[in-house]
């Protein structure tokens, strides 16, 4: 009889946005008028920009035209999009090659499949709270997990530990649950850190777009020595509201050599023999991401959700509540009020004020005690839901 992946049985319930979902129907059911403000999933709500929604009818349309029809396209990427998005690193001060560059489906796909690169016996080390897809795939790939926990006193910005090692780093920033960005001195620690042990530091920039402090580092690149031990994950998701669309990008840098093995070279043969291409409509549709225009646009959908972080901060700082992320981050992270624990916060906000958000022990048992709002929510809602929790007596 054939032996399964036995990890998987390692796997914790993936309960939390299910949960989430099961709760907010059972109170609908209840409360059939209920106006909920949705303030919960990290997806975004505006539509495509008028320029990549241009890209994407005219890719529909050489699709259709026997002269400009493209069928399988290069494994990595299409040439030309490559070397743009390194031109939009080098634009930015980043020396990038167009090589250095893959494109891909989107940051999920990428987070795990890299694993791939890697001996399944070592192991991860995973900053919490977290994004709980890290954890996961890490289960399944069997790899041996090392939680590094931190708290609201180092604003949820960890540093390495003499006692906890990986020889894999997963690192968010801007974080996702808490908002935190590392600036250049820490992530200069890690990187140092990491070329000292050898150990790779995955670099999750998913939100990097929502930076606004010029002092911060958009990429790991950005700080010296990162060459030799990191590597770069990056999408359109969040900064142009792909989620539906599907596009990422990886940044291997060439220099990334581990037991005399190109990594770079090794993710050319991975992606040429596990992939046949990002589809050619959704590439030109992602290219016009990086067109002056289609920038401009992208960046007006995300000042659309800093407004309403900026309304949620201002509900912060009025109420009191101790809380972090929102400046440079479309998540607010907030200490429950009352020693409440997660859970109970959720149910005590969808029961007293019709507000759904997201228990922060769904990312990490050190994320126990907190709530996580996201801002990629109406403009109404977001205003809505800081209009109740003003005017509620606490
Ligand atoms: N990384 C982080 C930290 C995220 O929060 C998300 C999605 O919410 C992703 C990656 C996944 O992004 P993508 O839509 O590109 O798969």
């Amino acid at each position: 009889m054939i032996s399964p992946n036995m990890h998987y049985a390692e796997l914790k319930d993936s309960y939390l946005f299910y949960t989430i979902k099961q709760k907010t129907l059972a109170y609908l059911q209840a409360h059939p008028d209920a106006k909920l403000c949705h303030m919960g999933v990290g997806d975004v709500t505006l539509p495509l920009c008028p320029a990549v929604i241009r890209a994407l009818h005219e890719a529909v349309d050489d699709q259709a035209d026997p002269l400009r029809f493209h069928g399988y396209m290069p494994e990595c990427g299409e040439p030309g999009l490559r070397e743009t998005i390194a031109a939009f690193y080098r634009s930015r001060g980043v020396d990038i090659a167009a090589e250095e560059v893959f494109v891909s489906s989107g940051a999920s796909n990428e987070l795990g499949d890299i694993l791939d690169l890697f001996d399944p016996h070592g192991s991860t080390l995973i900053m919490e709270p977290a994004y709980p897809a890290y954890v996961d795939v890490n289960t399944m790939a069997g790899r041996q997990i090392y939680h590094l926990p931190s708290g609201m006193d180092e604003h949820f910005l960890p540093m390495p530990s003499d006692t906890i090692h990986g020889d894999l780093i997963y690192i968010c920033s801007p974080n996702n649950p808490t908002g935190s960005v590392y600036n250049r001195e820490q992530l200069k620690e890690w990187v140092d850190y990491a070329n000292l042990h050898g150990s790779v530091i995955l670099f999750d920039a998913a939100y990097e777009a929502f930076i606004e402090d010029d002092s911060l580092p958009h990429s790991i690149f950005e700080i010296e020595g990162a060459r030799t031990c990191a590597i770069e994950i990056c999408s359109l998701s969040k900064t142009a509201g792909f989620t539906g669309t599907r596009f990422g990008y990886t940044i291997i840098p060439a220099e990334l050599v581990r037991a005399g093995m190109s990594l770079n070279r090794m993710w050319v043969r991975n992606r040429t023999t596990k992939t046949n291409g990002v589809s050619y409509i959704i590439q030109k549709g992602a290219a016009a991401v990086f067109t002056e225009e289609g920038r401009a646009e992208a960046l007006s959908n995300l000042r659309y959700y800093k407004q309403n972080a900026a309304i949620m901060i201002e509900t912060m700082e009025r109420l009191g509540f101790r809380y972090c992320g929102g400046l440079n981050a479309p998540y607010i992270w907030m200490k429950c009020p009352h020693q409440m624990d997660s859970w109970s916060f959720f149910d005590y906000l969808l029961n007293e004020l019709q507000i759904i958000g997201t228990p922060g022990i769904g990312f990490g048992n050190c994320g126990e005690g907190y709530f996580r709002f996201s801002t990629f929510g109406s403009r109404e809602e977001t205003m809505e839901a800081s209009r109740r929790m003003l005017a509620h007596p606490w």
